[in-house]
């Protein structure tokens, strides 16, 4: 049988939860904190699902200085054997600082967390509903032990981790399969290659169908299949001037401005910047650059024109040093060198863009998420502006493409941009999300 440990803090219900879950009254159940129980465990059914439930109780006379010590030991040990572990708070007392505490050993856990909000019943525990949102494990389980009322959304949070007949969780509507069309834009300043570079990659005879299928004025998408090493790909090309040419489109549409270019971008996931590499970075081009990171979408720089590119490495490492000293935001993005007229590198160039993608769409765990914070901030601690700490409590992925995150703690809105940086690097760099756009949004819990 798959196995649920119930945690929290004491006389949050945990007996009650377990006396209801098992079917009867084995436990000593009373009002006063710390009343004398006994770690348990049952055979529990609920609504179809049966499962072995272990109740983590049994702190009974503890010095309530060395209380925590103890009940994170049990706590931990509890929650390692078990499938999945439900977190009980009282939702009338509401979080306290002991609750918060569990939280953080228990967002470091491979264990899933279900967090139920005990003793809900009626409207005396409303405000701790949502002070229970704030701990970090999603909406809670609105609960009453004591009344039975919640156990159908009780039997939902559950059955995802507990019947292996269950279907993966539908995935959020912001995650797309990896077998998607690549969405690309190509952007650069006039004659860097556009035109010649989607010729190159959709082949000489590829023809639009039709002088004007599919193109508006607001946008024109080329679908192909993109021959990788690893197979066909399917990549769809966005609103790029040299579709435009392709497409013989004979008016000011020709002369694309930044503006146009970035109306591509918002179509796009990732956005190749094509430079002429005889003419070197210039300041329009880290423009662009910047306000393709500030649409959040992901970007590859390719310097075209290699063919004819002299001095190449002394270039290539020029050109990256000022990318990395001009763009603000990223630091790394990927750069390749490419020659739209021989076709060397374009390979290379869509592989990138693939990979870019992944980083783009990535989603971490929370577990994961916050073990790494939880070093982050020891390695670095956030400052303390009028001699007060900033108290950093933990993290959550939001959204993904581009990803989000989350920042929960006291005084976040006094953490200075350098601290932020340091944290987006750091998840950038460590947590697998490459070079980038990654937004962080601060998030003071209520109370
Ligand atoms: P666009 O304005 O960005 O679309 O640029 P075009 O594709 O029209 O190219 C501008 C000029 O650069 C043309 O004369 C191309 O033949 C030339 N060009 C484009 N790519 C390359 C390349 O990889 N190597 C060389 N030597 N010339 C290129």
């Amino acid at each position: 049988l798959p196995t649920v440990a119930i945690v929290g803090r004491p006389n949050v219900g945990k007996s009650t939860l377990f006396n209801r879950l098992v079917g009867k009254k084995l436990a000593l159940v009373d009002d006063r904190p710390g009343v004398t129980r006994d770690r348990r465990e049952g055979d529990a059914h609920l609504l179809g699902l049966d499962f072995r439930v272990i109740d983590t109780a049994g702190y009974e006379d503890e010095d309530p200085d060395t209380l925590p010590g103890r009940m994170r030991q049990q706590t931990q040990a509890a929650v390692d054997a078990a499938d999945v572990a439900l977190f009980v708070v009282d939702a009338r007392a509401g979080v306290v600082p002991l609750d918060e505490e569990i939280a953080r050993w228990l967002r470091g856990a491979d264990t899933p967390i279900v967090l139920m909000a005990n003793k809900a019943e009626g409207r005396a525990g409303e405000s701790g509903v949502y002070e229970a949102m704030a701990l970090g494990f999603g909406d809670p389980v609105v609960f009453s032990a004591e009344h039975g009322e919640g156990i159908v959304e009780l039997f939902e949070a559950l059955l995802p981790h507990l019947d292996p007949l269950q279907p993966e969780p539908e995935e959020p509507i912001d995650i797309e399969s990896p077998d998607a069309p690549l969405k690309l834009a190509i952007v650069g300043r006039p004659n860097a290659g556009k035109s010649t570079l989607v010729n190159r990659m959709l082949g000489e005879d590829r023809m639009i169908t039709g002088p004007e299928a599919g193109i508006t004025r607001d946008s024109i998408a080329i679908d192909w299949t993109w021959e990788g090493p690893d197979g066909p790909r399917q990549v769809r090309l966005i609103d790029t001037a040299g579709m435009r040419k392709r497409a013989k489109v004979q008016d000011k549409l020709e002369k694309l401005s930044v503006a146009d270019a970035l109306h591509a971008v918002d179509f796009a996931e990732v956005v190749v910047l094509l430079l002429d590499a005889t003419l070197g970075l210039e300041a329009q081009d880290l423009r662009i650059a910047d306000r393709v990171l500030e649409e959040g979408r992901a970007l590859v720089i390719a310097l075209n024109k290699w063919d004819v590119a002299e001095n190449a490495s002394s270039l290539f490492n020029g050109v990256k040093k000022a990318l990395d000293e001009g763009l603000a935001q990223v630091k790394g993005v990927p750069l390749l060198a490419v020659s739209a007229a021989t076709g060397k590198g374009i390979d290379q160039l869509i592989g990138a863009a693939f990979e870019t993608r992944e980083a783009w769409s990535r989603r971490v765990g929370t577990g994961e998420l916050n073990r790494w914070f939880e070093r982050a901030i020891e390695a670095n601690p956030p400052p303390a502006p009028g001699g007060k700490r900033i108290k950093l409590r933990y993290l959550t992925q939001a959204k993904t493409r581009p990803p989000g995150f989350v920042l929960f703690g006291t005084r976040v809105d006094e953490l200075p941009m350098s601290y932020q940086r340091y944290l987006i690097n750091g998840i950038r760099r460590e947590l697998g999300f490459g070079a980038v756009p990654v937004r962080l949004m601060l998030r003071a819990p209520k109370n």
